[in-house]
């Protein structure tokens, strides 16, 4: 049982200012395993005020980039001193397989964390050039106090997606995460502390989405960076832009992997599915769509069918497990839900579809597999978010692009064919920020990421990442004088 009592409020550790509190519950044994104090709407005013006047008064925006990036690199080799014990918290509140959460939920930050650490000491922060009229300064200068919302599945890689670039921009943050997932966010916020980041720099704020609008909503709040569901986005980008707050938005996501008429499946199939079904299928970036081609359907149905079957289901610490519990009852309830959606629609469940044999206790769903899927119906348009796949048949090359761009979302996708050229075209054509070619690395943590139409806005990671975080302002020089930057 890990429990806290206060609220890491401007980098100390403070009393909450009511007594309610999230408890923490194991989605495997469905015990609790922590507690934190739910932090309220006074809560997050006076993280807003230290937040302030970090920014406004402190040193942290005044230091150099690469004084700020040490830091980041101090909590990146502090994470990797304790990977297993991280990567079993997490598994313990969200139910993440831990063979797979110690790479993506734990490595994978410390590998954003010393990007971001090393742009310090490269990324130009000023250029000097010649304007059309005179010399002019192009200076990148930190947004202000940013409001890091996340939700529960990967969260503390979206802390580091989000806190690593606002940080390194001289930025000061409050950080709501989810109310499933608050210990590994009050884990962060003793490493940063530790680290030496600056009092008032960092707030951590667990709380629900009605505190977590009045974060979004909060005057003292410069820019919003938001990761979560489509619905949610769409709220928070309304209420930013009636206040002209800068915001970016990573939300859901209905990917499709296309196999082209000549894959070769023994190759393609195990590189895909990792990604069809990744954290439980708690994955913004699933690739829960797999079209195939008409004439190899059975082929495609079997092959993939006998993969899912072999899946090995059951406790998230397991290290041979692949597939864990959902992160809550409700959870369950929805991809049952949608289970039952699918049948009625008239597709097929060709492997899983109830809930796996011998776990009475947890949230699990068994991995499964709809066949005689139709674009249109709701299982292949809404993001069900659990380890449910569609597979829907095409024509030709220039149909399944169509398919694949048959989607409100468009966060990734991949195509596998023995032909990278033909793969690449048909890459070009998919309207998604993120695609994969005959590999199974979805995200390039040195490259934008992000999402066309209702998927998102912005780009994080790479420069784009940092640049969410600058405000860029134009300083017109006199002739003749260039300043050293
Ligand atoms: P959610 O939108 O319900 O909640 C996400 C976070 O936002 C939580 O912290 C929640 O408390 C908060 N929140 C919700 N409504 C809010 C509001 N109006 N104002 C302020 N805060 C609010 O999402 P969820 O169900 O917890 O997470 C799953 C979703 O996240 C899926 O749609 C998934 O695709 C998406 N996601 C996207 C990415 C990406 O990079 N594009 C990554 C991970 C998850």
């Amino acid at each position: 049982m890990k429990s806290y009592d206060r609220l890491f409020i401007g980098g100390e550790w403070v009393e909450p200012s009511s007594s309610s509190v999230f408890d923490v519950v194991s989605p495997t044994t469905e015990e609790v395993v922590g507690r934190v104090p739910e932090a309220q709407d006074a809560d997050i005013d006076r993280a807003v005020a230290a937040a302030r006047e970090a920014f406004d008064h402190g040193p942290w925006p005044r230091m150099t980039p690469a004084e700020r990036g040490a830091v980041l690199s101090k909590v990146a080799d502090a994470i990797r001193n304790d990977m297993q014990g991280i990567s079993e918290l997490i598994s313990n509140e969200m139910g993440s397989p831990i063979s797979w959460g110690l790479l993506a939920q734990v490595l994978a930050p410390t590998m954003i964390l010393d990007y971001y650490a090393g742009l310090g000491s490269t990324f130009a922060f000023d250029t000097v050039k010649d304007g059309l009229l005179g010399p002019v300064l192009v200076a990148k200068e930190p947004v202000g106090v940013v409001a890091a919302i996340t939700p529960w599945n990967v969260p503390l890689f979206l802390a580091a997606a989000k806190l690593s670039p606002a940080l390194l921009s001289g930025s000061t943050v409050v950080f709501k995460p989810a109310p499933e997932t608050p210990l590994d966010a009050n884990v962060l916020a003793e490493l940063f502390a530790d680290a030496g980041l600056p009092k008032g720099v960092l707030s951590v704020v667990p709380a629900g989405r009605q505190v977590g609008e009045h974060l979004v909503d909060h005057p003292g709040v410069d820019k919003v960076s938001f990761t979560g569901s489509t619905a949610a986005g769409r709220k928070i980008g309304a209420a930013c832009g009636a206040n002209l707050k800068r915001v970016s938005l990573e939300l859901g996501g209905k990917s499709a992997a296309i196999l082209l008429d000549d894959v070769n499946l023994e190759e393609s199939l195990p590189l895909m599915l990792p990604n069809a079904i990744m954290n439980n299928g708690e994955a913004c970036i699933s690739l829960t769509r797999i079209l195939a081609p008409r004439d190899r359907y059975a082929e495609v149905t079997e092959a993939l069918v006998e993969l899912v079957r072999a899946m090995k289901v059951g406790d998230a610490l397991d290290p041979a497990t692949e597939v864990g519990p959902l992160v809550a009852e409700r959870q369950r309830d929805r991809v049952e839900g949608y289970i039952r959606i699918g049948q009625e629609e008239g597709a097929k469940v060709a492997v899983g579809g109830g809930r796996p044999e011998g776990l009475v206790t947890g949230w699990f769903v068994e991995p499964t597999v709809f066949v005689d899927v139709d674009n249109s119906m709701r299982i292949a348009q809404e993001e069900i978010f659990g380890p449910v796949l569609s597979v829907i048949p095409y024509g030709d090359d220039a149909d399944a692009v169509r398919l694949a761009n048959d989607s409100d979302y468009g966060l990734c996708g991949a195509v596998f064919s023995g032909d990278n050229h033909r793969g690449l075209q048909v890459a070009r054509q998919v309207r998604t920020g993120t695609y994969m070619v005959n590999t199974n690395i979805p995200i390039d943590f040195s490259s934008p990421f992000g999402g066309y139409k209702a998927s998102g806005v912005g780009r994080e990671f790479g420069e784009d990442g940092l640049e969410l975080f600058l405000e860029k302002k134009t300083i017109n020089l006199p002739a003749g004088f260039t300043p050293e930057v």
